[in-house]
């Protein structure tokens, strides 16, 4: 799975792993870059999760080991962080599966729809044309439906389908509860958490030329609020949903020394291109992510003055 592991990274794993054990794989090794999000860490199998920051020599050795790599959740192995070289250099026969735009070409087989929810859903897909006689378990359908819920915002981003709610639906059907899922996920926050969205709405929260809304905040702020990984998910699209504002960006400094951005729009207006020409990223055309290695404030200063020249791009979309 991708650095910075989301729902739908671990869930598209989960879902796929417990599956592949299923059908009889007798070694299959989950490996995440960096630790993911605690609000997963209910997902039965994610303490088999191998984390390479945790347990390099190990991650190492499965990926040397493996015959096959799924990659899931990312069109590009720069996007694993520190296992890039380590993939570059393997002979396993890669498995790509994936939705976001532009998939680079390192895999021998690909299963890439950028008009999908999530990879989860393409997991769904995968195994559904499999044709083994085994169903689906219960495991593998709450892993699936944590990586639909969580890329879609709570079905409610426009890659939201029919089928979507169809599967969702069958994952109910075979003993998936959502209101169990739906507290494991989101009802789960420390109070410091809230506290942190609580700042940002009041004090960090500024509006760029009507369509255009972001926040920004130093390690210093993140500290002051106990910031843990996944404590500023979803945060970006408060953004999102003042009247008339179309484009919302939330960055941070990371511990890694540069700031990391979150990108959300509404309508036409491509926040992959933007990632992608402006800020070393990219993702979907309403949701992506980039960074920058200049300072927190002359990253503000760039994204506004960015923000003044696709003014008049935004003004049409809101
Ligand atoms: P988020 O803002 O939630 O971190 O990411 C939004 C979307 O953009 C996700 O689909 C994520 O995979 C993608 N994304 C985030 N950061 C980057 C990045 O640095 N590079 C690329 N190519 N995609 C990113
Ligand atoms: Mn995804």
């Amino acid at each position: 799975m991708h650095k910075s592991p989301d729902g739908d990274a671990v869930g598209s794993a989960l879902g796929l792993f417990h599956y592949l054990k299923l059908i009889g794989q007798q070694e299959v090794t989950i490996v995440a870059p960096d630790p993911y999000p605690n609000f997963l860490n209910w997902l039965p199998g994610s303490d088999e999760i191998m984390v390479y920051t945790e347990q390099e020599e190990e991650a190492k050795s499965a990926l040397k080991k493996a015959e096959y790599i799924f990659s899931l959740d990312y069109n590009n192995l720069k996007r694993t962080g520190d296992l890039t070289e380590i993939l570059e250099d393997s002979d396993a026969c890669f498995i790509m599966v994936d939705h976001h735009q532009e998939p680079d070409e390192f895999a021998e087989f690909v299963l890439s729809k950028t008009s999908a929810s999530s990879t989860a859903e393409l997991i769904y897909e995968l195994i559904k044309n499999l044709e083994f006689d085994q169903k689906l378990t219960l495991n593998s359908a709450q892993a699936l439906y944590t990586g639909i819920l969580t890329d879609t915002g709570g079905f409610r981003f426009n890659s939201t389908s029919a089928k979507t709610h169809r599967i969702a639906a069958e994952f109910i059907d075979i003993g998936l509860k959502p209101h169990v899922v739906y507290d494991r996920v989101f009802d789960q926050n420390k109070l410091s958490k809230l506290k942190l969205m609580g700042y940002v709405l009041n004090d960090k929260l500024k509006l760029v030329e009507e369509n255009a809304a972001y926040f920004a905040l130093s390690q210093d702020e993140l500290n002051a609020y106990d910031y843990q990984k996944g404590d500023t998910e979803g945060l970006v699209n408060y953004g999102l949903s003042i009247k008339g504002v179309v484009f919302s960006t939330f960055m941070r400094e990371s511990s890694e020394g540069f700031i990391k951005l979150s990108f959300r729009s509404k309508g036409d207006f491509d926040v992959n291109k933007f990632a992608r020409e402006h800020f070393e990223g990219g993702g979907h055309i309403n949701a992506a992510g980039g960074k920058s290695d200049l300072s927190l404030q002359e990253t503000i200063d760039k994204l506004e003055a960015l923000i003044k020249e696709v003014k008049l791009e935004l003004s049409q979309n809101a």
